[in-house]
């Protein structure tokens, strides 16, 4: 069967090379008679292959040395949570900033553990676009500023690192992590769940600076202790050890295609032939501001939304599959991270375009 182009917010397509790696490793890794599946997490193939992983992404992040890099489970949900329980450090309230639907989870979970202070938020555009530096409102005294630097059901994203006035920056980066180079040392936090450009669902990477590791309350459990998770390796508890294997070869694929700054020309590209094909259109339309657009997640409605079932229905048969947009907000939704193709790209902008012909 040939592969369709999945469009999915995530879980969400992987590179092909990943899939034939894992394919042809998988009932025996490397010689060892096994697979990764079956080894132990304290044995000595797999201590190998968790340490490449790990280093590949320092490289590929060039994540300084005074970062701990953990890998959880819980997916970011886990840490709209834990970042509250691990960082207020006596303080009782944290700066978030709402841009969408993500930030308002995070919100919502922090709520839980301390006082929430919106520095900005962009509810009243309906999460159409980020909100002037101007208008951001930082409580000084607050433990950390929260923002989520793409916002994956709104498609908005922010193109720069927002200033914290001095607090530690906490970005959940979920939908957009590895698709442009970052500078780490503007971070206190930096967490994302792997299933978008990372490989599958399961695995919560979490880059934390060496200064807010260790403040977390005794009342804490343990395997949400960055501090007890730092000092096992994220071993504390049995690690999802094929995960964090598929996760490996994503970025050892990552560093074949040149890395994160080769791969961000091509995310460029992608995503601004897919704006253009829908700006220059009749039939379709995208309501983010154009200095905000996610190039990640592209949103876009019919001016006749009673097309829709028609445009998925037809799509899904020209192996364009998971267009629909979150339940939430309706309309169609094209996620484009890393591992899609420029030709799915292409594939769907020609799709669209004999649609409107047509209709
Ligand atoms: N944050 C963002 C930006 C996301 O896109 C998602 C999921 O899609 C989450 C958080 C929640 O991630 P998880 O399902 O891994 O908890």
């Amino acid at each position: 069967m040939a592969r369709i182009y999945n469009f999915s917010a995530g879980p969400s397509m992987l590179p092909e090379a990943v899939l034939i790696k894992a394919q042809q490793e998988m009932l025996d890794w490397r010689g060892s008679g096994m697979s990764v599946m079956e080894m132990s997490h304290r044995g000595k193939h797999f201590m190998g292959i968790a340490e490449a992983m790990k280093n590949d992404l320092i490289e590929l992040l060039a994540i300084p040395a005074n970062y701990k890099v953990l890998f959880l489970q819980g997916g970011a949900s886990a840490q709209f949570a834990m970042i509250p329980q691990n960082i207020l450090n006596g303080k009782t309230a944290a700066c978030y900033v709402n841009t969408g639907a993500w930030s308002t989870s995070a919100i919502k979970e922090a709520g839980k553990y301390c006082e929430v202070k919106i520095a900005a938020s962009s509810e009243e555009s309906k999460f159409t676009t980020i909100p002037a530096a101007e208008q951001w409102r930082i409580d000084p005294d607050a433990a950390y500023l929260h923002y989520t630097s793409n916002e994956t059901i709104h498609g908005v994203e922010f193109n720069h690192v927002p200033e914290a006035s001095g607090l530690p920056l906490v970005c959940d980066m979920s939908s957009n992590i590895l698709s442009r180079p970052v500078d780490v040392d503007r971070y206190g936090i930096i967490y994302a769940g792997t299933q978008k450009n990372m490989g599958p669902s399961g695995v919560t990477v979490v880059i934390v600076r060496e200064d807010l590791v260790g403040l977390a309350p005794k009342s804490v459990p343990s395997v949400f202790n960055y501090e007890q998770q730092a000092k096992s390796d994220s071993m504390l508890n049995t690690p999802a050890t094929y995960n964090w294997y598929l996760l490996g070869l994503v970025l050892q694929w990552l560093k074949d295609e040149g890395g994160v700054a080769a791969i961000e020309q091509r995310n460029i590209q992608k995503a601004d032939k897919l704006y253009r094909a829908i700006d220059q259109s009749g039939l379709y339309s995208n309501p983010v501001a154009k200095d905000c657009r996610s190039r990640m997640n592209i949103p876009f409605v019919l001016s006749d939304a009673s097309l829709d079932k028609e445009f998925l229905a037809l799509a899904e048969q020209h192996g364009l599959s998971t267009l629909a947009g979150h339940r939430s907000v309706g309309g169609m939704r094209a996620s484009i991270y890393n591992a899609m193709p420029e030709a799915g790209v292409d594939a769907l902008i020609a799709f669209m375009a004999e649609f409107e012909r047509t209709h």
